[in-house]
């Protein structure tokens, strides 16, 4: 049995009216914990327990973070999760309520990362939020549920924080034979490390992140994210931080579930469908986020 469940794929009433054309919707808002990250997470915990590890190690304070501390308690593996002072309350509660040891260092995610790396041993299993193969397979689970379906979408279209959504969207899709569906990657402003790849030809580093999408934060993309603009068609599209708020205030509306600023850049392009006008049948990942508070979206909404 693997870690994550096999998430509804609907037919969005509301999303198809507004945006003239059939919009589906894969909802791993829905995962156990939160987010899609379950799935490749939950596929790398699950490799190095058969491989012996006995502790898994984390640097996220965000979904990765928690989906790892899912993974141990579901396994019987303890878990540390080293998070910066800026990581939010409820995150931390959540992993608390995970389990999870949870020890706060440093001003930024690369010095409690820092922290992290010295803290692992041989028999420590180190659990990245986007770089790694083992992630990719797991989060191509999504496509492998939707071919399992029956669903050929004419689109895809997701979020993109360090790229490893779209790595496994792309295995998913090329292990399942669908070459010629195309990708749609969505990112916030001032988060747009994906766009800036494009742009440059290669992966560059971002300054700094600008973006209340906190789980897009990611300076640069992985490598692999790059390599696929190659052999893959993926469209980069970027949108403001209010479109992607407005959106999780209409999704909440619409389907009755809160998701991230992160999980609402991607719905935002079905709210505003410019970018979709090709394509007749659209699927969209929601791929949620556990922090998601709505006082928060309402206070990022009212001062943005
Ligand atoms: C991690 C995350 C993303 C971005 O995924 P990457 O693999 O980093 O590109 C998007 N949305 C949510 C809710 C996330 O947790």
């Amino acid at each position: 049995m693997p870690l994550h469940i096999n998430t509804p794929l609907i037919e969005s009433r509301p999303l198809s009216a507004v945006a003239e054309r059939s919009v589906w919707l894969k909802m791993d808002a829905l995962q156990p914990c939160g987010s899609f990250k379950i799935r490749g997470v939950g596929h790398a915990c699950e490799t190095h327990h058969r491989h012996g590890a006995t502790h898994f190690v984390s640097s996220s304070g965000g979904n990765a973070g928690l989906a790892v501390a899912y993974a141990g308690r579901q396994l019987g593996i303890p878990v540390t999760v080293v998070v910066p002072k800026t990581t939010s309350e409820r995150a931390k509660e959540l992993l608390n309520l995970e389990g999870a040891e949870v020890i706060v260092h440093g001003d930024s995610w690369q010095e409690a990362n820092e922290l992290a790396l010295t803290l692992m041993s041989p028999e420590k299993a180190f659990i990245h939020p986007f770089n790694d193969p083992l992630l990719w397979s797991g989060h191509a689970s999504l496509i492998d549920e939707v071919a399992q379906a029956g669903q050929k979408p004419d689109v895809i279209v997701l979020s993109v924080g360090g790229g490893g959504l779209l790595c496994g969207i792309v295995e998913g899709l090329q292990r399942n034979g669908w070459h010629d569906v195309p990708v749609i990657a969505v990112e916030t402003e001032g988060a747009a490390s994906f766009h800036a790849a494009v742009v440059a030809g290669k992966p560059v580093e971002l300054e700094r992140i600008e973006s209340i999408a906190t789980s897009l934060g990611a300076k640069r993309i992985c490598d692999q994210a790059f390599q696929y603009t190659n052999t893959h068609q993926i469209d980069s599209v970027v949108v403001t931080d209010q479109a992607a708020l407005d959106a999780c205030e209409r999704f909440l509306f619409d389907h009755r579930v809160l998701v991230e600023p992160a999980c609402g850049a991607a719905l935002s392009l079905a709210y505003n469908h410019h970018s979709l006008v090709p394509y007749r049948k659209v699927l969209i990942v929601a791929c949620g986020g556990a922090t998601a508070t709505l006082a928060q979206i309402r206070q990022w909404i009212v001062q943005p």
